[in-house]
């Protein structure tokens, strides 16, 4: 915020104060604040920006809507991955017509549906289901709500899940798929229909052998039960029984595993103590900062806990707060149950965007959104490790940045593969009819985790390259042997 804004701000009295906003200072449009109405304004909370615009959505947490989408050159990610296919090529030289087909999605679905809200009026809504490459086996990935989803994250998205299974050595290809929506706009009835008519909308491109989507951002294991009971629903009373593993990320009761929703923290926690251990660095004692206190940063905090870690700085949609003595993760992960997110956590203190990005810590835990590190907050973030929670978290700009600056990074399509990994095994579960200890879950996903942790570690010596370049060469060198021996029909 320049600083002329800054003395306007303090010298303006606020115009509101609710119970999750703080401030807001400048009104340029209607007096107050009233449900539905969005209004121009600077906004204490993401005070990087002077316009915000604030509404209360059917939560009733009033949010600021420049900071939800802050941070987020939208345009780059597909652009960024193949940047990416791009400089491990350059190290491998892979078949050239193999890099052309993964450079491209196989299928591509978008599909516009109606959906009848609680006040009775019909709202059209926006699905995507991308399916980027099955050469490995059926099409695998998650699926998003969020406003800011369109063709090129998913496509994006769905390209990060074909490096990711293949680079793990599951036998999935990769996909994802999203709707274009803020859940906070809508009731949980709301988000019921819609999730069943987009299952429905998407008919037979999904399936338990074909493609199976899983939890990602905004969605959870209701949201996959109620498209494992819409799909179920359409098939004959034969066929039922036999598809219970068209999702994975299902409510134990409805099919799922044990370990799943802790899954994708798990993996990342599992790689940190392998990170420590092969840099001599004792994890007790350590800090750590996460961004994005959802499913995966929630469970990776509370389980670098247990190393005897200490969280000192979150950020979320709603703000970011920081505490130098610790915040515990298990008390703010109650108090996100609660208030929807982690602004006004009374334990901690209030603190900025840049605030949060320069705190002085060991290990970043981005686990929110991509796009997150760039060259600008690459160069201000002063810690050693950054494990990749968030799919795309790091922009190539950023990466250079990091590079240049010896902070070592654990990147994404390895350090997230804790939830794909553990939802193969929630599909092998369903299709042997089988239920396994959460032991044996937890030592399956570690030796799969690790042993990828060392072949990327092994391949970025070999070929004096980064870690996220060595990830890279594995996954695609395991694609091209594919179809160099299955060759290209007809
Ligand atoms: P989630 O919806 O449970 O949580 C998302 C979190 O990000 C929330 O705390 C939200 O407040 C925060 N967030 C959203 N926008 C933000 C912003 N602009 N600034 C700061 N924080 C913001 O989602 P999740 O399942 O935990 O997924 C998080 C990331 O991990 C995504 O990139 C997702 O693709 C990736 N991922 C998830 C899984 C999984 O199993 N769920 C597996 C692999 C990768």
């Amino acid at each position: 915020m320049s600083e002329k804004r800054r003395e306007d701000a303090n010298r303006l009295k606020p115009i509101a104060t609710t119970k999750d906003w703080k401030l807001l200072y400048f009104q340029h449009g209607r007096p107050g604040l009233e449900e539905g109405i969005s209004f121009k304004g600077l906004c204490s909370h993401c005070e990087i920006r002077d316009i915000c615009s604030i509404v209360k959505p059917k939560t009733g947490i009033w949010r600021c809507e420049y900071y939800q989408a802050k941070g987020r050159s939208k345009t780059n990610l597909y652009q960024n991955i193949i940047k990416q296919l791009n400089k491990a090529e350059e190290v491998v030289h892979f078949d050239k017509d193999i890099c052309e087909i993964l450079a491209g999605t196989m299928n591509e679905l978008v599909v516009h549906f109606p959906v009848r809200m609680d006040d009775g009026r019909v709202k059209m809504l926006t699905g995507y289901r991308v399916q980027h490459n099955n050469a490995l086996g059926p099409f695998k990935g998650g699926l998003r709500f969020h406003p800011m989803v369109d063709i090129d994250e998913v496509r994006a998205l769905a390209t990060l899940m074909t490096w990711k299974t293949a680079l793990v050595n599951i036998p999935f290809g990769g996909a994802k798929g999203g709707i274009q929506l803020d859940p906070a706009d809508f009731s949980i009835e709301e988000i019921e229909k819609i999730t069943r008519r987009f299952t429905y909308a998407l008919g037979n491109n999904i399936g338990p052998e074909y493609d199976i989507p899983a939890p990602d951002v905004n969605t959870n294991p209701q949201i996959m039960a109620w498209i494992l009971d819409t799909y179920m629903s359409t098939m004959t009373p034969t066929e039922r029984n036999r598809c219970i593993h068209v999702v994975t990320g299902k409510p134990l009761e409805a099919g799922g595993s044990q370990g799943r929703n802790k899954a994708t923290g798990q993996g990342i926690v599992f790689l940190i103590e392998k990170w420590a251990q092969d840099h001599g660095f004792n994890l007790s004692g350590a800090t750590y900062i996460v961004q994005g206190f959802g499913n995966v940063g929630s469970w990776a905090a509370r389980l670098m806990k247990q190393h005897g870690s200490t969280l000192i700085a979150v950020e979320d949609v709603t703000g970011a707060i920081g505490k130098k003595e610790g915040i515990d993760p298990d008390d703010l992960t109650e108090y996100v149950k609660n208030h929807g997110g982690v602004f006004g956590y009374p334990k901690a203190e209030p603190i900025t965007h840049e605030t949060f990005f320069c705190t002085r810590a060991d290990i970043f835990i981005p686990a929110a959104l991509e796009n997150q590190i760039t060259a600008d907050t690459a160069e201000i973030l002063k810690v050693r490790l950054v494990a990749e929670g968030a799919n795309g978290p790091t922009e190539p700009e950023g990466d250079k940045v990091l590079l240049k600056r010896n902070i070592d990074v654990i990147p994404d399509i390895l350090c997230n593969a804790g939830g794909v990994i553990v939802s193969y095994f929630e599909w092998l579960q369903n299709k042997r009819s089988e239920f396994w200890e959460m032991d044996e879950i937890d030592s399956k996903l570690r030796k799969i985790i690790i042993s990828a942790y060392e072949r990327v570690r092994a391949a970025a010596e070999k070929y004096k390259v980064d870690m996220r370049t060595a990830a890279q060469i594995i996954a695609i060198s395991r694609l091209e042997m594919v179809y160099k021996e299955r060759g290209i029909f007809p």
